[in-house]
């Protein structure tokens, strides 16, 4: 059976040497097929990294103007064809028309590292010595092997390739199998914008064959990786352990605090938005709420409303919220409300799948608030990666810090006060790469750096903004006497 979709490999379309092909169904409604993948190999992992290495000196050398006039003619033909995109991802990754606003800023994204590729280099210095330039500049690392989860299936490839491709390298890219489709449509407007043959290439397939080709090869010089922790460990230890440079960005446990003085309807805003937004399939996810006793009563009453107020349906008709991408991801919500109830934590609305023939064909799960956590149970520890709220009472301030610092991730985390003080202590003490005050924990700008602390990051780069530009280049420091 061949595939709908091809592996996109020094400028062809072509076949995997496999006749196994991946299935992709909607979420929504698993009777619709979306589309069939390539169940890629090893051997087909490697023609494209070998593609990429031979395209590698040639994309190099090529002025930066130029590849910055390739990437913003592939933002163009994004922006062109932006419904389209908007349609692949809600059929595929289950998210709602309105939350498929990744695409804009996948397009964002090509125009932004269109124009950093005019002025890659470091800045022109006075030597102390006579008649000596000094000058830095930032050079393309070689073959950039890219690896991406589903959840944001438009924006993170797109976050990885623009500036991987604006800095020069060249870029192997594996998609995660639920949703590549986002991804796939990036590559064919690079191959319209006329992205020279092997600078992209895109191979699907299983992790475990086509992901570590990617992070063991020795043609791939840098690898940059977002996915599970467990997963982005076993990758960080291959490819660094290879001396490529690496960089993982994984999950997270994120909490929002709310004090005394928060507006309680922002705060039921924020943290609704961050705990059941995209289903709460994302990284920065709000799966904590750390609320003071003060108002931890009124909190809950607000919060458990908000829940029952969300509509619930497939993606195309934008409902508040769409479907998991997967049984296994649906299964895996539901064990943990499981391993809440056993904990003792108090069940308040939710829990389970919603009735109906609506749902009947698709992964549903009904938004979920507990009560009555310990911050030590496991539903307050582990990343669910679903729409379920622990809400957690404390009694101060310096308790509500210990309890949002005290897991093992830190990507985002937020607090909501009127307090200026609090703010500030909580900005400076926070154990996390993003920290926000009266926002929510999810949503990040892309001309800023992206990334977490402990467990959720290997902490050594970061993406986005001029941090992606340092972390596919290497600066050499020219001494011109
Ligand atoms: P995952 O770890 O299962 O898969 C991520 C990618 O790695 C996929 O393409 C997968 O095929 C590939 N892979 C699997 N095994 C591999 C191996 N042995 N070698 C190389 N590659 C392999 O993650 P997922 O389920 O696709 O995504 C959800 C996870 O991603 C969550 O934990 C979420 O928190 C995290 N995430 C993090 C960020 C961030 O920026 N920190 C952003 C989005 C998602």
């Amino acid at each position: 059976m061949s595939a709908d979709y091809r592996n996109y490999i020094d400028g062809e379309w072509v076949e995997s040497e496999s006749d196994e092909t991946i299935e992709v169904r909607n979420p929504a409604d698993t009777t619709e097929v979306v589309g069939t993948y390539q169940r890629s190999t090893e051997a087909d992992t490697e023609r494209a990294i070998e593609a990429a290495n031979d395209a590698a000196e040639g994309w190099a050398k090529t002025p930066g103007p130029e590849r910055g006039r390739i990437l913003r003619e592939t933002a163009g033909i994004l922006e062109s064809r932006k419904e389209e995109l908007v349609e692949t991802l809600v059929r595929e990754e289950g998210k709602t028309r309105s939350e498929a606003g990744e695409v804009g800023r996948s397009i964002d994204l090509f125009y932004y590292y269109a124009e950093k590729a005019r002025d890659i280099g470091g800045p022109n210095k006075q030597s102390s010595g006579e008649k000596t330039e000094l000058s830095v500049r930032k050079e393309p690392l070689g073959v950039a092997g890219l690896i991406t989860p589903w959840n944001y299936p438009s924006a993170i490839p797109a976050w990885k390739i623009a500036p991987a491709l604006a800095t020069g390298n060249t870029v192997a890219l594996k998609p995660a199998s639920a949703a590549p489709g986002p991804a796939r449509q990036l590559v064919e407007a690079l191959d319209e914008a006329g992205v020279p043959d092997g600078v992209v290439n895109l191979v699907t397939g299983p992790g475990s064959e086509v992901g570590n080709t990617i992070s063991s090869h020795p043609a791939v010089d840098v690898v940059s990786f977002t996915g599970s922790s467990a997963v982005g460990e076993r990758v960080y230890e291959t490819a660094s352990g290879d001396q490529k440079r690496v960089q993982c960005e994984m999950g997270g446990k994120n909490p929002t605090i709310v004090m005394p003085s928060a507006d309680l309807d922002q705060a039921t805003e924020i943290v609704a938005g961050g705990a059941f937004g995209v289903t709460g399939q994302a990284c920065t996810a709000c799966s904590r709420a750390i609320v003071h006793e003060d108002v931890s009563e009124q909190f809950l009453d607000q919060i458990v409303a908000h829940a029952e107020s969300i509509e619930i349906g497939p993606g195309l008709e934008d409902p508040d919220m769409g479907p998991h991408i997967s049984e296994s991801e649906l299964d895996g919500t539901l064990e943990y409300i499981d391993i809440a109830n056993g904990e003792g934590a108090t069940l308040e609305t939710g829990g389970g799948r919603p009735e109906g023939s609506t749902y009947e064909n698709g992964y549903f799960v009904e938004p979920t608030v507990f009560s009555d956590v310990d911050p030590e149970d496991r539903i307050a520890q582990e990343e669910v990666f679903g729409p379920v709220l622990s809400v957690i009472e404390v009694g101060g301030f310096e308790e509500a810090l210990e309890v949002a610092n005290g897991v093992e991730y830190g990507l985002s985390s937020s607090i909501v006060t009127q307090d200026l003080d609090e703010a500030h202590r909580f900005v400076d003490e926070t154990e996390s790469g993003v920290a926000k005050v009266n926002d929510k924990t999810t949503g990040v700008e892309l001309h800023v750096p992206f990334g977490g602390y402990k467990r959720s990051s290997t902490n050594t780069y970061r993406e986005q903004g001029d941090a992606g530009i340092d972390f596919y280049t290497a600066e050499k420091t020219v001494y011109l006497n």
